[in-house]
């Protein structure tokens, strides 16, 4: 009898590939494996096994596989499940999903470029063979493809042996400079190694009789550290001295005191009452009984609580529950979020158990993460992740709980599958019939409306944990200020003053202003012309730290002109503004201050989000400017005033969710204000401080803004009322891109008449010189998904076999667009 397998390969080809395999190779074979393959006329491929059978391919002779990579499944059949799902739902191959869900080091071909890893230690002795070679070759040459390695070991079949490379950390592959993620240090105080004999102590107390504030510190570090071992951070030592930076910056000079560093996530806690789980207060485990119950029906949950209410210490309860019942638990979070604030506090209670997987981390420790869960291993009972943690090898899965579920983020746009981790967690958590937890503040509007259509249970916490009021807002109408003359800059007198007083009380500021770069246009004022890029459809922003005009689609760059392109007047101005220029004001303003500025361009370098964070975490900073990046539930102690410098730019974004966004943004950045005893104050300026939307943040009227929203929606058709998928066309020549776009939506309208909106431009029409048209797809809730997406897909097809089309790029967005 013949056998042969079904492989699905990392690209985005529809169909999965046959195989021919020999009967042995049949009996060791299990789906999820991975096989190394022959593909077109020189290409080796890893695949992975769905089907083991007997009937040979219709149409073309099954060529044989090279190797069997695993000796057990790297993924399980409910993986296997949920990618099919995905590459449904978000119409797109099986293929992409691999190849978005596989650590890529599983994945290698014979394109991949291997490089050397010089940082390791390498025991030449210790190498076989083939690896020496290898190694050996990688030392004259610094790039490798896999089919020069082939060459140089003689052999077709080289993937086992990069695998083994990759395995002992000697090679790396290209595609994977990734930055080594690195956790946040904290800075700790020890006493210095001279004084830690009691004599010596004795006599140093003695000499420091005569600086008292020098003794209480020294001191104090002694009350603090008991018995204990644990470690004594210098904000902790500060804080219980009741004394300032300088007299502990003092004695390090001195050597009285040693400072040192420690990886956040690396310090083992003692068991102490610190790390014991706290005690919910009566709100709290009033909105966990809701959510048991709501558990308990199989029901997808909402936890919707204001910010600081206390929602991380309910999620804690319900991971130890499951924790306890030995089932894993997938704890999702938006990407910018992986703060190591959050990370260090679960860590506190469930040490050990925790594993992070993020992109930022390199290949090694992925593939790390991916072993121990597929292992079950008690390392990873418990994994933080963002998106694509989703994909991990689960088997059995109890709680995913997707903390900040409106968050955008969550959505993937690049590349495919564009899928929203939120949704396809609901999936994945039905196919382990595990229960899942939505956490917000401020809940996705589709969210909420499956709550009112008793599609999900619900839980609320309405006030902040420990009776701390929620912050005090108040709207500033900018166009009177100016008016009036009562501003300076972008700076309203009421914010000025808030910041004066929060300054002299050594409270810390956050001001937000959603747009980098110094200002988004520069203007001739002779004529009127504005800088655009050349590959975009857009105005460059002014730079002016870098001195540069940048173009925030495609990266290009030039350095800023002295005079006008057009016209030569020298009389250049710039429009709008951005946090760099915020950040200039401010420090003109308050010369004593000091500013800190977080934005895509100061965190772009290795560790600079988590360093500026720690920064402004331990005091070093008193006012810190950022884009939407600060909104992240970020928990600073010392923030008693949050300004939003410009809250008209979020609302005039063209949008459908705008309004929603705008709403949750400023609500979730107010939030940084006052998290302790003292009432924070929030300011928000607006050219139009009379706008519904800034009205309910104010009051914090979620229910209102939701109520609007929805009869927006059901007005213009849009999610959750409908459904819509929107079809991207993409291509280089315009007149081209305009055809196709007119003969796939003709061809759409003929099928579903007038629910198919475009094609149109986006608002950025062009971006690295391909020229975008959009069609909208609207689906009313009782027509079949399914059948929408089938019958799109066979107009595509026909679209594909026109030649002039088949260079046109297609991409669709389903539900987020
Ligand atoms: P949220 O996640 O809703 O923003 P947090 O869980 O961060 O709120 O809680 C806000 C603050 O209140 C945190 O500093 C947290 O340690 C504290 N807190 C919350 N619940 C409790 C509790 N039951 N006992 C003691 N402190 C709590
Ligand atoms: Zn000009
Ligand atoms: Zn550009």
């Amino acid at each position: 009898m013949e056998y042969f397998v079904n492989i699905v390969l990392p690209i985005p080809l529809e169909r999965h590939f046959t195989y021919s395999i020999t009967p042995d190779e049949a009996k060791i074979l299990v789906p999820g494996m991975r096989v190394s393959v022959p593909f077109g006329k020189s290409k080796i491929y890893t695949g992975l096994v769905l089907q083991i059978h007997n009937i040979p391919p219709e149409v073309y002779e099954a060529k044989e596989i090279d190797q069997i990579l695993d000796e057990f499944p790297i993924v399980n059949p409910i993986q296997l499940q949920h990618w099919e799902w995905v590459a449904n739902y978000y119409m797109c191959t099986l293929g992409e999903v691999m190849r978005s869900a596989l650590p890529s080091a599983f994945l290698l071909e014979s394109e991949t470029l291997i490089l050397r890893n010089t940082d390791a230690d390498v025991d030449e002795s210790q190498l076989k063979d083939d690896e020496f070679l290898v190694f050996e070759a990688l030392q004259h040459q610094a790039v490798l493809k896999v089919h020069e390695v082939s060459a140089i070991v003689e052999r077709k079949n080289v993937l086992p042996i990069l695998n083994r490379l990759l395995d002992k950390n000697i090679i790396y592959l290209k595609e994977e400079v990734y930055e080594q993620y690195k956790p946040k240090l904290v800075k700790y105080v020890k006493l210095g190694k001279e004084y830690l004999s009691d004599d010596a102590l004795e006599t140093l107390l003695e000499s420091l009789s005569r600086a008292p504030k020098q003794s209480q510190v020294v001191l104090s570090l002694f009350q603090l550290q008991g018995n204990s071992q644990k470690p004594i951070s210098i904000t902790d030592l500060e804080r219980y001295s009741n004394s300032s930076k300088a007299v502990v910056k003092a004695l390090i000079e001195k050597e009285i005191l040693e400072e040192y560093h420690i990886r956040k996530d690396r310090v083992t806690y003692d068991l102490d009452e610190n790390s014991s789980i706290k005690n919910l207060n009566e709100y709290q485990l009033k909105a966990l009984k809701d959510i048991q119950v709501s558990f308990k029906e199989d029901k997808v949950t909402l936890l919707k609580g204001v910010t600081s209410s206390g929602k991380t210490e309910v999620y804690v309860k319900l991971i130890s529950e499951y924790l306890e019942q030995g089932k894993q638990i997938l704890y999702l979070l938006p990407e910018i979020a992986l703060t190591t604030q959050l990370i260090t506090r679960l860590q506190e209670y469930f040490g050990e158990k925790i594993s992070v997987f993020h992109s930022k981390y390199n290949i090694q420790e992925r593939v790390e993460v991916w072993n121990n869960v597929l292992k079950k291993v008690g390392k990873a009972q418990i994994v933080i992740g963002a998106r694509s943690s989703l994909f991990l090898p689960f088997k059995d899965l109890g709680l995913i709980i997707v903390d900040e579920e409106h968050e955008g983020s969550f959505k993937q746009f690049d590349p495919a599958p564009r899928y929203h981790a939120r949704d396809a967690a609901i999936v994945l958590a039905n196919l382990h019939r595990s229960n899942i937890l939505l956490g917000s503040a401020t809940p996705s509007i589709e969210s909420y409306y499956n709550v009112h259509h008793g599609k999900y249970g619900f839980a609320e916490i309405n006030r902040r944990f420990g009776n701390v009021l929620m912050p005090d807002m108040e709207l500033v109408d900018f166009k009177e200020a100016l008016r009036k003359r009562k501003a300076k800059g972008h700076f309203s007198e009421r914010l000025l003053e808030e910041i004066e007083e929060s300054l002299v009380n050594g409270e810390q500021i956050i001001l937000f202003q959603n747009r980098r770069g110094f200002a988004p246009v520069l203007e001739c004022l002779t004529c009127g012309h504005t800088p655009q890029c050349s590959n975009c459809d857009v105005t460059l922003t002014y730079h002016q730290y870098k001195k540069q005009l940048r173009c925030h689609y495609c990266g290009y760059h030039t350095a800023l002109p002295e005079s006008c392109a057009a016209c030569g007047s020298p009389d250049l101005d710039t429009k709008g503004f951005g946090t760099e220029q915020v950040e200039e004001e401010v420090r003109t303003l308050f010369p004593d201050a000091k500013v800190g500025r977080m934005d895509l361009d100061t965190t772009r370098g290795k560790h600079a989000y988590e360093k500026i964070i720690t920064s402004f975490e331990q005091q070093e900073m008193d006012i810190l400017v950022g884009t939407q990046m600060l909104t992240k539930g970020l928990d600073f102690r010392n923030v008693s005033l949050v300004g939003v410098m410009n809250a008209d730019s979020l609302l005039n974004f063209p949008d459908y969710r705008a309004h929603e966004k705008t709403y949750q943004m400023l609500t979730q950045v107010s939030g940084r204000a006052g998290r302790t005893q003292k009432r924070g104050k929030v300011i928000i300026q607006s050219y139009n401080p009379y706008h519904q939307i800034l009205k309910q943040v104010t009051t914090g009227d979620y229910d209102t803004m939701y109520a609007e929203q929805i009869y927006e929606r059901e007005q213009y058709k849009y999610p959750p009322i409908n459904r819509i998928i929107k079809i991207t066309f993409k291509h280089k020549n315009y007149n081209t891109l305009n055809e196709a776009a007119e003969w796939f939506s003709g061809a759409l309208r003929t099928n579903f008449g007038g629910t198919v909106l475009g094609p149109e431009f986006p608002p950025i029409s062009r971006i690295r010189n391909q020229y975008l048209k959009n069609v909208l797809v609207k689906i009313d809730k009782r027509e079949s998904l399914g059948r929408t997406k089938r019958n799109i897909k066979r107009i595509e097809k026909s679209f594909n076999s026109i030649s002039m089309y088949r260079s046109v790029r297609v991409i669709y967005n389903v539900d987020h667009i």
